[in-house]
């Protein structure tokens, strides 16, 4: 198929300001789009399911993932290895379902460079103290691993312009829908 690349979606924005529950309303709320599992060896939170969330893995089988080829993408994040499997991409995007990756932006801008037809979408939090408001309501990191994800997102905020598109998260129901139209008009166009 030509323009496989197109059902390729990848969506950045700092940590906590709820990009995951805007992507999973759009998934909700339309037929044909899937998440990608990436990998990670950060331990799982006590909602997350081996498989659905993430692949979670020991630090020797990731880097074993790795030496066979099997990631698109890898990066260390906060202390953590999380990679993209080519699988998890591969079969959907030739089926025509549109897959749909939430990872950073080191990895976004190498998926990017790999399919230069994907759509990339950087999805930021209303304000900067509305973010951090955020972050600390999920209260899943203890104090300094908020203050290292403050951090790394005051970087990643200012890579928000090399997206094809920039989303604020104002309200997450509107938010998907817009995103929604975004990935489908790119489908769509000649
Ligand atoms: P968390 O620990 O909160 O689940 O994820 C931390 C960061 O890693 C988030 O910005 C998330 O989007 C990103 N991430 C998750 N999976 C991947 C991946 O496969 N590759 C890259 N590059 N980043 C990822």
């Amino acid at each position: 198929m030509m323009h496989e690349e197109r059902n390729l979606l990848v969506v950045s924005g700092p940590s906590g300001i709820g990009k995951d529950t805007v992507v999973s309303y759009m998934i909700q709320n339309h037929p044909g789009i899937e998440l990608a599992v990436s990998a990670t060896t950060r331990p799982a939170r006590d909602y997350e399911v081996d498989g659905v969330h993430y692949h979670f893995l020991s630090v020797p089988q990731f880097e074993q993932w790795v030496a066979e080829g099997k990631l698109v993408e890898y990066i260390n994040y906060a202390g953590n290895y999380y990679g993209t499997p080519k699988c998890e991409v591969k079969k959907r995007i030739e089926k025509g379902i549109v897959c749909v990756l939430v990872i950073e932006v080191n990895g976004a801008a190498n998926v990017k460079a790999m399919y230069p037809d994907c759509t990339t979408v950087f999805i930021i939090a209303p304000s900067m103290e509305e973010h951090e408001r955020r972050l600390r309501s999920r209260a899943t990191e203890d104090e300094a691993g908020m203050r290292e994800r403050m951090r790394i997102a005051e970087g990643e905020m200012a890579m928000a312009d090399t997206y094809d598109f920039q989303l604020v998260n104002d309200d997450p129901k509107a938010c998907a829908e817009r995103l929604f139209n975004i990935v489908e008009s790119r489908r769509t166009a000649d």
